[in-house]
């Protein structure tokens, strides 16, 4: 249900987001029109040179499964091209759906978590209620505030995240502009991360278990070799925006991109392989 499955959706990520000629997609498209590489069947006519043909924005963008829900729940398999009456209400909804469902995928998350156990039941409720929510019509999607939902959960996943990195309390680097630091000798297991701005920065071979990634910006970041099996509130969206290898260690439920380097890091002198902090 929190995952893309593009098949079933009509191709809402290639029409919904405005996007600007940059380094991430080569062209200028307004909102609510779509990309010119979007075909009939709504399949991505450049789906495999993506990269080569510059739209790597398009290989790191998560709906959390918004796609198909908007797409078979909302909409009942009607698409926009062919019922074009619903095409802007569509539009509209579908980043109010993904929004919900991003909060699901952390909810369900922190559900997981045997420290958190005493939260369980708040948890099991918002995410019930979250989850009626996505499967409201248009009009009741339209209407909610879903600020609102984030505000309530917020410090419930912040309580989740204290009980779990207790375990191993690390640095305390909420919001942190970190951008293009070499980080590569930092303590950060059981870090406080959430919402950091780690753009560029180099975590290779990095210990990042138990540090609280919720909203950390990972654009570039280089995780070569790092660990985030037991990272906290990762999102396949923040892994497919960071730079990795084949022997960055990922949560169970995240996928390796693709597009990631399909060697496995070499040892740099002055630091013997190897010295990666154990656990
Ligand atoms: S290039 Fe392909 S994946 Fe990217 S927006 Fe256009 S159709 Fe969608």
């Amino acid at each position: 249900m929190l995952r893309a499955d593009c098949a079933n959706c009509f191709g809402l990520c290639c029409v919904v987001p405005a996007y600007a000629a940059s380094a991430d997609f080569a062209i200028t498209k307004p909102a609510g029109t779509p990309c010119p590489n979007l075909l009939a069947d709504f399949r991505c006519g450049i789906h495999t040179q993506l990269r080569d043909r510059g739209f790597p924005g398009c290989t790191v963008y998560d709906c959390f499964g918004a796609g198909q829900q908007v797409a078979q729940h909302t909409y009942g398999g009607q698409d926009w091209r062919s019922s074009p009456e619903h095409a802007q209400e569509m539009f509209a909804v579908f980043p109010i759906v993904r929004e919900l469902h991003e909060l699901l995928w952390h909810l369900t998350e922190a559900q997981r978590h045997p420290a958190a156990l005493s939260l369980h039941t708040e948890l099991d409720e918002l995410r019930v209620e979250l989850a009626r929510l996505a499967g409201l019509p248009p009009a009741e999607l339209l209407a909610l505030d879903v600020a609102s939902r984030w505000q309530r959960a917020d410090p419930l996943l912040s309580r989740v995240s204290e009980l779990v990195r207790a375990e191993a309390p690390g640095p305390e680097r909420r919001g942190a502009d970190l951008i293009g630091a070499d980080l590569r000798r930092k303590r950060l297991r059981g870090a406080n991360l959430r919402g950091a701005y780690l753009i560029g920065a180099n975590l290779r071979e990095v210990d990042l278990g138990l540090a609280d990634l919720i909203g950390a910006d990972l654009r570039g970041a280089d995780l070569r070799g790092a660990d985030l099996s037991e990272a906290l509130f990762l999102t396949q969206f923040q892994v497919n925006a960071a730079q990795g290898d084949t022997a960055t260690r990922l949560p169970a439920g995240l996928d390796r991109p693709t597009h990631w380097s399909t060697t496995a890091p070499t040892a740099r002198p002055g630091r013997a392989a190897g010295t990666r902090r154990r656990r």
